[in-house]
C-alpha cells in the first residue's frame, strides 16, 4: 500500500509559519513590510496585550482588488517578483509570498482594503487558514489588517510566548528596525489604547532623536558626527556616537539598501576603527545606512531577511573602517597618527607590532655578515677562503639569508602600508 501523501495547504502553511512567525513581532515586520511595498505614507500600529490579542496595521498604500485580497493569502503568492532573476535585483521588502499565507495559518485574520480606483472595497476573514467571509464593504484606501489571537490553534507556540513586557519589547525593536529606515513615512505605535510612539515625517536624524531622544532631555544626535563615503562599490552614510557617550547599552543599527540587518564582521570593521578611544566595557552607538547595488548582495539566505551575504565583504570592510576612522579624526575624536606630533601619537598596538618586527629585521642585518662568516668558516673540509670560490659561496649564502628575510621584509612593508592606511593588521 502507498503510503507517501500531499500535506493539505493548512499544514503546510502552519510548518512554513514556524519559520517566518515565530511572536508577534515576527508578524509585526511582515505586516509594516508590506504596507511599506505599497507605498503607504502614513501607517498606525495597534496592539493589544504585547500582541497576543491584537495585532492591528493600518495603511494608505495601494490597497488591494477583491481578486488580490483572497490570492494574497495563498502560498508564493506575491506582486514583487515573477522570475529567480528578479530576485537579485530586489528593492522591496517582501518577496518570499510567504508572510501572509503563514500568519492566516496561525490566528484570525480579518483585511479590509481598497484601491484608490475602486469605490468599494473588500473585507475578508480567515481563522487557521479557512475562508470564513469574503464580502463588499465600505473602507477607506490602503489596508486595515487585524491578526488577532496569534497562535490560537498552536498551543505549544502561544505557551512559549514570553511575558507582555519581553514581547513587547520585541515588538518595539522590530519597530525601531522599520522606522529608522523610512523617516518619510509617518508611525504611530499604540499599546493597549496608550501611545508609545509618534513619529512625524523627517530626516534620519529626527527620525533618531523621535525614537530614543529622551523628551526634555539633552539632545540624542548631538552626541553623534556623520559619517560619510561614496565609491563605486557602496554608499555609506549614517551617525556614530562620540567616543564618550559610548555606553553599555549602545544602539547599534546597519541598514542596507531601506533593510535593517544584523553584520557582526562590519561591526568588526567599527569597533577596530574605534579602539584605543573607548573607555571600560563601553560600546560606541551608531546608525549606518549603506547603498549597494541589488545585485551584489544576497537577501535572501534566511526566512527573516536580516542576515545579508555582501559579494566584496572584505573591500567594504575596509572602506566603512576608513570612513568611521575620518570622522572621529576629523572632529578631534581620536588621536590621528600626525607623524610631526610623535609625542601626542598614541602607541597602539598596530604600531606595536610594527615596530617589533622592525627590531627582528634590524637583529638580521647585523646578524647577517656574522651568519656569513660562521657559515663561511663552519664548513670544515673547505680549505681555500679567499678567491673566487669563497666569493661564489658567500655571496650564495648572502643571497639565501636574504631570501629568508624576505617574509619578514613583506610583512614589515606590509604593516607600514596598514598604519598609513589605517588598514587592519593580518597575523
Ligand atoms: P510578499 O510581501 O513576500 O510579496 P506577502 O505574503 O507578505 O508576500 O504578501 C502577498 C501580497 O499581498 C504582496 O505581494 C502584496 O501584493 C499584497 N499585500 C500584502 N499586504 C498588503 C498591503 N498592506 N497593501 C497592499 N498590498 C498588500
Ligand atoms: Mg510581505
Amino acid at each position: 500500500m502507498d503510503i507517501i501523501h500531499l500535506l493539505p495547504d493548512s499544514v503546510a502553511n502552519q510548518i512554513a509559519a514556524g519559520e517566518v512567525i515565530q511572536r508577534p513581532a515576527s508578524c509585526l515586520k511582515e505586516l509594516v513590510e508590506n504596507s511599506l511595498d505599497a507605498g503607504a505614507s502614513r501607517i498606525q500600529v495597534i496592539v493589544r496585550d504585547a500582541g497576543r490579542t491584537l495585532l492591528q496595521v493600518i495603511d494608505d498604500g495601494c490597497g488591494m482588488s477583491e481578486t488580490d485580497a483572497r490570492m494574497a493569502f495563498e502560498r508564493h503568492a506575491t506582486s514583487k517578483i515573477s522570475s529567480a532573476q528578479d530576485l537579485f535585483a530586489l528593492r522591496t521588502m517582501g518577496f518570499r509570498g510567504e508572510a501572509l499565507a503563514s500568519i492566516c495559518a496561525v490566528a484570525q485574520v480579518e483585511v479590509q482594503t481598497r484601491k484608490k480606483e475602486d469605490e468599494i472595497g473588500t473585507l475578508l476573514e480567515i481563522h487557521g487558514s479557512e475562508v470564513i467571509r469574503q464580502e463588499p464593504c465600505q473602507c477607506p484606501v490602503g489596508t486595515n489588517f487585524k491578526v488577532k489571537n496569534l497562535f490560537f490553534n498552536v498551543p505549544v507556540r502561544r505557551k512559549f510566548l514570553k511575558t507582555d513586557q519581553t514581547e513587547l519589547r520585541n515588538l518595539l525593536t522590530e519597530f525601531y528596525h522599520i522606522v529608522l529606515v523610512y523617516p518619510k513615512v509617518q508611525f504611530t505605535f499604540v499599546h493597549n489604547d496608550e501611545i508609545l510612539l509618534e513619529l512625524p515625517s523627517g530626516t534620519e536624524k529626527q527620525r533618531i532623536e523621535a525614537v530614543f531622544g529622551k523628551s526634555g532631555g539633552k539632545s540624542y544626535t548631538g552626541q553623534f558626527v556623520d559619517v560619510a563615503t561614496d565609491t563605486e562599490l557602496v554608499s555609506i552614510r549614517g551617525f556614530i556616537g562620540k567616543p564618550e557617550a559610548a555606553t553599555k547599552n549602545a544602539q547599534q543599527y546597519f541598514f542596507v539598501n531601506g533593510r535593517y540587518m544584523r553584520h557582526p564582521y562590519f561591526h568588526k570593521a567599527i569597533m577596530t576603527a574605534y579602539s584605543g578611544t573607548l573607555s571600560g566595557e563601553t560600546n560606541p552607538s551608531y546608525f549606518i545606512y549603506f547603498d549597494v547595488a541589488p545585485e551584489t548582495i544576497d537577501v535572501n539566505i534566511h526566512p527573516t531577511k536580516t542576515e545579508i551575504k555582501f559579494q566584496d565583504e572584505q573591500m567594504i570592510f575596509q572602506i566603512l573602517m576608513a570612513a568611521v576612522r575620518e570622522s572621529l579624526g576629523k572632529f578631534n575624536l581620536t588621536p590621528s597618527l600626525d607623524f610631526n606630533r610623535e609625542g601626542e601619537i598614541e602607541m597602539g598596538i598596530v604600531t606595536k607590532r610594527c615596530l617589533n618586527r622592525m627590531w627582528s629585521l634590524i637583529r638580521i642585518i647585523i646578524l647577517l655578515p656574522v651568519l656569513r662568516r660562521q657559515v663561511c668558516r663552519g664548513g670544515r673540509n673547505y680549505i681555500p677562503r679567499s678567491g673566487k670560490s669563497f666569493m661564489r659561496r658567500s655571496r650564495r649564502i648572502r643571497l639565501r639569508t636574504l631570501l629568508l628575510t624576505r617574509r619578514l621584509w613583506k610583512r614589515i612593508l606590509s604593516d607600514m602600508t596598514n598604519i598609513l592606511c589605517f588598514r587592519p593588521m593580518r597575523g
